[in-house]
């Protein structure tokens, strides 16, 4: 998704969503398990302040699933709710309902007292491009989904879905614009395909893949691709060899093979694998 965002979108974007966070009792928020903290944009801690809280650590099947673990603990730490999830398929979305009642405990106990019985929880579902907010809507509301406003001639406003008794949903997600000054963290966006590409040239992607998986995950290359090269462009040409990514005059030709190399990674077929770590220091903390 090649999204570029300027100051006007990012005024409206925050303006749309301080009045939807309004209407609101939880945030559900997604991120990328690959990239816990690269895909989040801390904004949403002062937008959000006096939510409850629920963190979303999405894509968890193409993550490793230690880091996922620690992830888990690390943001519980911080005083989020977090659920594991794999949006896609649908795994862990079960575990989410009494997460969030769990959540909004206080809530319910407040309305309790004034004698306020079974006002469902109203939730929206935010966060930054492409980290799966419209496939959790969709898996987690199932057929609730069908909206009755989304008919030609009626303007679209947003439309709450009810999942059961005790929860309701807005529609439409919230979306965070991603923060990355940071050029870590910009490497890491656009790793996962949530930045435009071009931020970057895909060789130099590439080669930081290479790098990170030679530190991190020594094998994978080797079992992937039977290379042996112990420096990065060295590694970049037996993929390119391995894959017959050749040019017309018969050359090796990188650009291919770092498109490979990324696309294999993004989907997951080069393993399971975490590009960050909690006990990094990125810039987004
Ligand atoms: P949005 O921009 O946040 O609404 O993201 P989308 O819902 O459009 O999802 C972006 C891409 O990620 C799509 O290709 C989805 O199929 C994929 N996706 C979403 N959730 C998951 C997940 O949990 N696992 C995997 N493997 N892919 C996912």
């Amino acid at each position: 998704m090649n999204i570029q965002w300027y100051p006007g979108h990012m005024t409206k974007a925050k303006r749309a969503m301080k009045e939807d966070i309004k209407l609101i009792d939880l945030i559900i928020e997604l991120v990328d398990a690959r990239v816990p903290l690269s895909s989040r944009n801390p904004d949403i801690d002062d937008l959000g302040a006096g939510k409850a809280r629920l963190i979303l650590l999405n894509k968890s099947d193409l993550a490793d699933e230690r880091c996922n673990l620690k992830w888990a603990a690390y943001f519980q730490d911080k005083g989020y709710f977090v659920v594991k999830v794999n949006s896609k398929s649908g795994a862990g979305l079960k575990a989410i309902n009494g997460v969030v009642q769990e959540a909004c405990k206080e809530k319910i106990e407040r309305d309790r007292r004034r004698g306020i019985l079974n006002r469902p929880v109203r939730a929206m579902v935010v966060g930054i491009p492409n980290v799966g907010k419209s496939t959790f809507i969709n898996s987690f509301a199932g057929k609730a989904c069908a909206k009755t406003g989304n008919k030609p001639g009626v303007t679209k406003g947003n439309q709450w879905i009810r999942l059961n008794k005790s929860l309701e949903l807005l529609d439409t997600p919230g979306i965070l614009w991603p923060k990355f000054e940071d050029q870590v963290v910009g490497i890491r966006l656009a790793l996962i395909g949530s930045i435009n590409d071009e931020i970057l040239n895909k060789d130099e992607l590439a080669l930081e893949l290479i790098r990170f998986l030679q530190k991190q995950y020594p094998n994978v290359l080797e079992d992937k691709y039977q290379t042996d090269a112990s420096d990065a462009v060295g590694l970049l040409k037996q993929i390119a060899k391995a894959r017959a990514c050749l040019s017309k005059g018969g050359e090796l030709d990188l650009a291919k093979a770092s498109r490979l190399l990324i696309d294999d990674f993004r989907s997951g077929k080069l393993g399971k694998i975490t590009l960050e770590l909690p006990s990094e220091n990125t810039k987004a903390e």
